[in-house]
């Protein structure tokens, strides 16, 4: 379907993969939300038969009103542009268009988990003294049974979320205690799976805490001689695919827990943050919240997105707060000087000027040398600009033909042109 491989098989092996893995994710995400599309079809057509449905038809219509929104997730990825800076052997998605509804795009999902994942590592790395921390990796499911609603289970854990917050916020005024009044900060994403026993709905959190040694003697933290300044971990032993797999959880936590519909499962692993790989791989495991819904079957996956409509799924407590986590912007990234190789990416629904059903999607390239650099400047426009074939040939090398329609209509939002 795409023999793009061609185009990127003399650049750098990483720098194949990246772009490699990119096009495949913009690829199937955007066959996922065609299928998120039928069943929005298939949902009116639902409500028209008097249908009853988990969801009212004015939630429903209200969480899709926007102006151009499935134009919008169609044209995620229609066209994106990467660099690779010789100079620096960096790979960037210099710019793209992004529908940014990471709830229904996988795509945009992938990227923010991405650019926060980035960003958390800066944040680190300018703040030195957060490395100097204890940092625990908790996750605590909802209790809840095949009967309950989506929206009952989701209630239970804001109301949690809410807690935890306020019980971090009174240990700094007043002292106070409890298992959380522990946490300096952290961050935490909120988990929505479905099974055969219904809506599974978790909450992931990193918290980090004052390093043992140096703890506040004021506060209660319990025993401390242990391996753990939580006041205790329970040890548990598993075997997993055939390993031994040690995970704890908190008995304090269990009896916190049960005030939400009788929860009492977490569990509380305490992270090694001298080791740059281990963060980021628990990061993942926070960051990826957005990403599981796409494991949801497009209704259960549009009944979600229409309830946590303006719910905050995503979010930083006390000293992780407001260091610019939760508004990343998913816009390109930023750009590097110096000579570079532009890869262009688009989708395009015309083979040789004919409209067709199918996407057809095309990779080229050209090289910007550093005479060239500013000179050449280029300006990408949505819209109406509509290029020659001829120009882009002409600053193209190794690129297979490009197809852009004349005139616009279907897709063609995308232009580029040379800068006047
Ligand atoms: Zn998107």
């Amino acid at each position: 379907m795409c023999d793009y491989t061609k185009s990127i098989q003399d650049l750098p092996s990483s720098t194949q993969e990246r772009i490699g893995k990119d096009i495949n994710t913009y690829i199937s995400s955007y066959e996922r939300k065609q299928s998120v599309k039928k069943c929005y079809d298939r949902q009116l057509s639902y409500f028209a038969q008097g249908k009853k449905l988990p969801f009212s038809e004015d939630d429903f219509r209200t969480a899709f009103r926007a102006k151009n929104f499935f134009k919008d997730l169609d044209d995620c990825g229609s066209w994106l542009e990467f660099r690779h800076y010789t100079d620096y052997d960096k790979t960037k998605l210099h710019h793209g268009n992004f529908c940014k509804r990471d709830k229904l795009c996988p795509a945009c999902a992938v990227r923010r988990a991405y650019k926060q994942q980035n960003k958390f590592m800066s944040i680190i790395e300018e703040n030195p003294d957060f490395l100097d921390r204890d940092w625990y990796y908790i996750v605590i499911p909802v209790r809840h049974s095949i009967q309950d609603k989506f929206e009952d289970v989701m209630a239970l854990i804001e109301k949690m979320k809410k807690k935890i917050s306020m019980q971090m916020r009174n240990s700094r005024r007043r002292g106070t205690g409890g298992f959380f009044s522990r946490f300096d900060g952290g961050m935490f994403s909120i988990e929505v799976t479905h099974s055969t026993n219904g809506w599974n709905v978790h909450m992931n959190l990193l918290m980090n805490a004052p390093k043992r040694s140096t703890a506040r003697t004021a506060r209660p933290f319990g025993r401390t001689d242990g391996r753990n300044a939580l006041g205790g971990l329970k040890e548990h032993t598993q075997i997993y695919k055939g390993k031994k797999k040690t995970t704890y959880s908190s008995p304090e936590l269990s009896d916190w827990l049960r005030q939400f519909n009788d929860s009492h499962i977490n569990s509380v692993t305490p992270l090694d943050f001298s080791n740059k790989e281990e963060i980021r791989g628990n990061l993942v495991e926070i960051l990826k919240y957005a990403l599981k819904f796409s494991d949801l079957t497009d209704q259960k996956l549009i009944e979600v997105f229409i309830k946590t409509r303006k719910k905050r799924l995503f979010g930083t407590l006390g000293n992780l707060w407001g260091k610019g986590l939760e508004n990343i912007s998913l816009d390109g990234d930023e750009e590097l000087t110096g000579e570079f190789i532009e890869l262009i990416f688009t989708r395009t629904f015309f083979v040789q000027g004919i409209p067709t059903d199918v996407p057809t999607y095309q990779l080229y390239k050209r090289e910007v040398k550093k005479e060239e650099v500013n000179p050449i400047l280029f300006e990408h426009t949505f819209g109406i600009v509509v290029p020659k074939i001829a120009t882009h040939k002409k600053y193209y090398n190794s690129a297979p033909l490009i197809m852009i329609p004349r005139g616009g209509g279907g897709n063609a939002r995308y232009a580029i042109r040379k800068k006047e």
